[in-house]
């Protein structure tokens, strides 16, 4: 072979490794991670509900939960990449790992404000986190190791049902779902270059949350049996028990949701109790399609196709 036509097929290949590299980088598929499954019970099976969603070079944390910062270092998802903080609503177990993810991400990586979106309450429980660990701030800041002085102000804003971010081809937008007595309380729905997924944060049926999920590619809904966790819990008596049942929603009640919803995926998050066994018996009764019972650092990649990989197992 010449040298000429050597270098030509040199330049070639090098132009389609670097075409390939730059659609990976920039892949248009949604990438979903549960970072945590669980609830208030601190268990190591699974962690406080938190999920990562992934769009193009855009990294959105949903809900904050006991575990998260640390299932982000597990991921070797860097600090600093993280766009924002998105609240469902502001019951403990949903946000008990913010501190952490605060003070823990600036310490590695975070140059930049902390932004923060949830329901009313977010911004004022936001200043006063700040105000908690102002002495930890000053010595990190001014004192000892200088750390960038931005990288721990917060941006905090109340919500309201709508379209709370969006850049580009990627929009979250928030909706009202019904956790009463806890007013607000939020799903989301995340669409990027035409996939989509959607979070039902915490619920009892929500005929808006299926009004939201029209066409969605993946569906993740919280869930609780009943049975299993009035066995379950020796510390609530009956009356307390009742009422946690009727915040959220039961196998065959998410069943009915995703009938309605018809998303390519139904997916169990946030899950009461962390040990339920007949979730996909008693979802049977109602909905016969595609269905998972999530777990902590399940990931799902919705593109042309959608593809579960469990990574604990
Ligand atoms: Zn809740
Ligand atoms: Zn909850």
């Amino acid at each position: 072979m010449n040298p000429g036509k050597a270098l030509w097929l040199r330049a070639i290949s090098l132009l389609i490794a670097a075409i390939t590299f730059a659609a990976s980088a920039y892949s248009q598929n949604l990438k979903v991670t549960l970072l945590g499954t669980g609830t208030p019970r601190p268990v190591m099976e699974r962690f406080g509900p938190s999920i990562l969603v992934e769009a193009g070079n855009e990294k959105l944390v949903f809900d904050c939960g006991r575990g998260a910062t640390q299932r982000l270092f597990q991921l070797k998802v860097p600090f600093a990449s993280l766009t924002a903080l998105f609240l469902t609503h502001l019951h403990s177990d949903h946000i008990v790992g913010i501190s952490d993810f605060y003070l823990t991400g600036w310490i590695f990586g975070r140059k930049t404000p902390l932004r923060v979106w949830g329901p009313a309450g977010t911004a004022e429980m936001m200043s006063h986190l700040e105000q908690a660990y102002q002495f930890d701030i000053h010595i990190r800041r001014d004192v000892d190791e200088k750390l960038p002085a931005q990288g721990i102000v917060i941006v905090a804003k109340d919500i309201e049902q709508g379209v709370v971010y969006q850049n580009g081809d990627l929009k979250v937008t928030a909706f009202a779902v019904d956790h009463a007595p806890i007013k607000p309380a939020f799903g989301y729905r995340v669409d990027y270059a035409g996939h989509s997924v959607v979070l039902s944060g915490d619920t009892r049926y929500s005929e808006n949350l299926i009004h939201f999920a029209q066409g969605a590619d993946v569906l993740i809904h919280e869930v609780i049996d009943p049975e299993a966790y009035r066995a379950s819990d020796p510390l609530y008596n009956d009356v307390q028990k009742q009422r946690v049942i009727d915040h959220h929603t039961t196998p065959e009640q998410a069943g009915m949701v995703f009938s309605h919803a018809k998303p390519k995926l139904a997916v169990y998050s946030h899950i009461v109790p962390f040990n339920a066994q007949d979730l996909v018996a008693h979802t049977r009764k109602t909905y016969s399609g595609p269905l998972e019972v999530g777990e902590d650092l399940m990931s799902i990649e919705i593109g042309d196709k959608i593809e579960v990989h469990r990574t604990l197992k």
